[in-house]
């Protein structure tokens, strides 16, 4: 099939696809899926909810032949479902696609990453907000410490995949990690990427005052180390990237509050019971899983994928205000992976 890029309304082709395989967690993070809302009582999606492995495939095809060229895997916790590293290798044979990549908690990847770098994958990002066990605990409101997660940094590593870390900053939980992130991951080679906590969903009690922004981080950051930035790498890179003078080593920003990047913004996502969700604040799912079930030809999907991305002019980020929107229906983290 001949390659078409797919454009929206505001002329932002459809690069990258996100896909949730599991909406459940082994962790419960408190600005993502806290534990009093989701307790043991809490219902997730049935496995024959779940897109299958051949139904992800099917669709990862046919989103490469409209435009998308990285596929990151993520969830809930990713590394949960069954088997993925058969899913990852049905994903890297896909002709025309250039990255895959997952975002994990790190805990399975000392027992998986061999696999999963065996199966194709390329890079992982594993979240990390601090290095106290003591804080970690309490943030994966598992009272997991934060040795399971370094492991797992270290069987990535080890495995020849590349790392990022991804921590999430709240104000007054864990700001006092910054620097001492920073200085971690400077030491390891390991690239830090600083991500404002945002106002995803409706369960985390997001309030623009726990917002700590780029530009606080940048300015303490400035203090301890000198920093230069680096150009983006291409249109839509959502990392605003800073290198420590006389290293290659990277440190960067996803500023989705305080300097919003929806105007380059070339993400699509996929939940893992075949929802296609054109922003991560547009609660509106577009069904594909029930249109694939009752026999919808490729063609037909196509279609229906061209016409959800032609009809896109998402753009929370940019209009947000301190407020939070509350009248608007909005996904959970956990659902939709960020
Ligand atoms: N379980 C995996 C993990 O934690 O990496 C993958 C799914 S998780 C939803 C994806 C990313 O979203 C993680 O890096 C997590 O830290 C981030 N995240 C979750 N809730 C967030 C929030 N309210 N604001 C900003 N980032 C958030
Ligand atoms: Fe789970 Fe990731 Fe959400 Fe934490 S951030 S609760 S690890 S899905
Ligand atoms: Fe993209 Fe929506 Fe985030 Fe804007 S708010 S960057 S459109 S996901």
């Amino acid at each position: 099939m001949e390659k078409t890029i797919i454009k929206d309304k505001l002329n932002r082709p459809i690069r990258d696809l996100r896909i949730s395989v599991i909406d459940r967690c082994n962790f419960r993070c408190q600005y993502c899926m806290p534990a009093d809302q989701f307790g043991p009582d809490f219902e997730f999606l049935p496995k024959s909810a779940l897109l299958t492995y051949e139904e992800i495939e099917r669709l990862g095809k046919i989103f490469v032949n409209l435009g998308v060229e990285k596929i990151r895997l993520t969830g809930g916790e990713p590394l949960l479902r069954k088997d993925l590293p058969i899913l990852v290798k049905k994903l890297s044979s896909i002709e025309g696609l250039s990255d895959i990549g997952l975002t994990t908690n790190g805990v399975l990847l000392p027992k998986l990453a061999g696999e999963l770098k065996a199966a194709g994958l390329k890079r992982v990002n594993v979240s990390l907000d601090t290095l106290s066990d003591e804080l970690f605990g309490q943030i994966n409101g598992r009272g997991v410490g934060t040795g399971p997660v370094l492991e797992g940094i270290e069987a990535a590593k080890q495995a020849g995949l590349g790392v990022k870390i991804n921590m999430v900053v709240k104000k007054g939980l864990n700001d006092a990690d910054i620097i001492p992130m920073a200085q971690y991951c400077k030491n390891h080679g390991l690239e830090l990427r600083y991500i404002e906590f945002m106002d995803v969903g409706s369960t985390n009690g997001w309030k623009m005052d726990d917002v700590v922004t780029k530009k606080q981080i940048y300015l303490l950051l400035k203090e301890h180390f000198e920093i230069e930035p680096v150009d983006p790498a291409y249109f839509g890179e959502v990392a605003k990237l800073y290198h420590y003078k006389d290293t290659d080593v990277k440190v960067g920003f996803i500023t989705s509050v305080s300097e919003s990047f929806c105007s380059s913004c070339t993400r699509s996502r996929l939940s893992a019971n075949g929802q296609i969700f054109t922003c991560l604040f547009n609660g509106n799912g577009h069904d594909i899983r029930n249109f694939m079930r009752n026999g919808a030809s490729d063609e037909d999907i196509e279609k229906r994928i061209t016409a959800i991305w032609n009809g896109r002019d998402d753009r929370y980020s940019d209009e947000r205000t301190a407020e939070t929107n509350k009248n608007r229906k909005k996904i959970e983290m956990s659902y939709i992976g960020g």
